[in-house]
């Protein structure tokens, strides 16, 4: 049978696609079908065809799979965000720890025994809701000119109003609300893509779970923000919900998991200058308007009273979920088998979190980083905490580690990486390899190029010990996973 855009077809959903699609089969040709769960029959209108798969879209679930859910959200259809928020949390979980092994069979080339026999379940979230930190949210126009914030629609630039979503801390709500109706009353334009006019393009919020500090920062088209003090004024004179609102059960939910909220205050206001025409985000110029430059957090790992403060500006990568970075910090030491005498490499270190855990069981750290304010506040976080065996440099790693290894002689019994989704470049590999690391430990947040890069690791003469996927992204189809290797002797 030859099906064409616009049919609509009776599937049985038997799979989950890489983006949390269901996947089924409709007389043997294979759809991707969005927004379907599996184990669900749905009629879907097919969209796009392809010689031997096609893409669709639900149009009428006929029989609903025991795994689906009613979501929370009322536009997660529409939203790029949460792809599988119609899937059974419990589920979305045996589908994440699925993931990861599926890649690493099909692209690392592991066998199943190699794999089963050290991969441990998956850790997931208590309560997968308001779990992150950060949220860029971008400013725009409805179809009536009114002035909106909210999220891209999936695979467009166009916006939906949404101020509420259940991802981010409930006050996002407040802080969006408050900066439209300071443009509004001061008739300050929002950036329009289609022409590159326009001025505040994104908010971003930033959130110390722990600390209860948050950043706020607009991100401009332009020098300067009219009646900025307005914006100051409208930011400042909010008061955020009491001991008895619904903040205070995920306090109470965040105290069992030992990172407590303080009470949450702007602390921070800033406007990023971002003039270009492009997807970026953020602009490289900060000016703050109000606060501080940077905000504080703090984490802890489980099985230990310790905490650690970092300082963290507009533009340094944070762990997005706190909660369940702790696990996965504390995962990342237990792989590390530190006994207070090893020199560990801390690759693409961020603003040094790894680094400074591993620093307090370790003799000498020494981290890598390419953005220099990520690399300023590691270096502040190392000074604030009192450790001074962590150094920092600069750098791509695939630039920074060759020159340590052959200007200074340098040979790490752990080398520790956690690149951002494309994985390590090669030369970064071939130099772990060529360092003779005892242990490697590996966090990645996408299982494809993981796998890819396990394989290259294992051929250089390094062994898995174990996987362990960890849930830092609920409703999303985004997953992280971490790693140990030793070397094989
Ligand atoms: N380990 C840190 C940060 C991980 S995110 C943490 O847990 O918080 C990945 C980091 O890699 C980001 O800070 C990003 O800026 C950095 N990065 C990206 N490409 C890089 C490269 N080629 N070399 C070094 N760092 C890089």
């Amino acid at each position: 049978m030859e099906y064409k855009k616009n049919d609509v077809v009776t599937v049985i959903i038997e799979d989950i696609g890489n983006d949390g699609e269901g996947i089924g089969k409709a007389e043997g040709y294979t759809l991707f079908v969005k927004d379907a769960v599996i184990g669900d029959t749905v009629e879907a209108r097919i969209t796009k065809c392809k010689k031997n798969y096609g893409y669709a879209r639900v149009e009428k679930v006929v029989t609903p799979s025991p795994f689906r859910v009613t979501p929370k959200c009322s536009f997660h259809r529409q939203c790029g965000g949460c792809q599988i928020q119609a899937l059974q949390y419990e589920r979305q979980l045996v589908y994440k720890q699925d993931k990861v092994r599926e890649n690493l069979l099909r692209i690392g080339g592991f066998s199943p025994e190699e794999i089963d026999a050290v991969m441990e379940p998956i850790v997931g979230m208590e309560e997968p809701w308001h779990y992150r930190n950060k949220a860029q949210f971008p400013i725009g126009y409805d179809r009536d000119g009114n002035l909106i914030a909210g999220f891209y629609a999936s695979r467009t630039h166009d916006i939906i109003a949404n101020t509420d979503c259940m991802l981010g801390p409930t006050e996002n709500r407040e802080i969006l609300e408050a900066v439209l109706s300071y443009m509004r009353e001061n008739c300050v334009s929002a950036y329009r893509e289609a022409t590159g006019e326009g001025l505040v393009r994104h908010v971003l919020i930033r959130t110390g779970f722990f600390t209860g500090e948050i950043m706020v920062c607009l991100v401009i088209n332009g020098k300067r923000l009219p009646a900025e003090e307005m914006l100051v004024e409208r930011l400042t004179g909010l008061r955020f919900a009491g001991a008895d609102g619904k903040e205070r059960d995920l306090e109470k939910e965040q105290e069992k998991d030992a990172v407590s909220s303080g009470e949450k205050r702007i602390v921070s206001i800033s406007v990023s200058v971002n003039r270009e025409k492009t997807n970026v985000i953020m602009g490289k110029e900060i000016r703050t308007l109000w606060g501080k430059d940077r905000i504080e957090d703090s984490l802890g790992v489980p099985g230990s009273s310790e905490r650690i403060t970092f300082s963290i500006s507009p533009l340094s990568f944070y762990q997005v979920n706190p909660r369940q970075t702790e696990k996965l910090y504390g995962l990342a030491l237990q792989y590390a088998e530190l006994t207070g005498k090893e020199t560990v490499c801390d690759l693409y270190c961020g603003i040094g979190t790894i680094s400074l855990f591993m620093a307090k069981r370790a003799g000498r750290v020494y981290g890598v980083e390419i953005v220099p304010q990520a690399i300023e506040d590691a270096r502040e976080n190392a000074r604030r905490n009192q450790i001074a065996n962590a150094e920092f440099y600069v750098g791509k790693a695939e630039e920074v580690l060759p020159e340590l290894y052959e200007r200074e002689a340098l040979h790490p019994d752990v080398i520790v990486v956690d690149p951002p989704r494309k994985g390590c470049d090669e030369k970064c590999l071939d130099t772990m390899i060529a360092m003779r690391p005892e242990r490697i430990v590996y966090v990645s947040c996408d299982p494809a190029t993981l796998a890819r890069d396990l394989k290259i690791l294992c051929e250089g003469g390094y062994e898995i010990r174990k996987v362990r996927a960890v849930d830092q992204f609920g409703h999303t189809g985004n997953v992280e996973t971490i790693v140990a290797l030793s070397r094989i002797k």
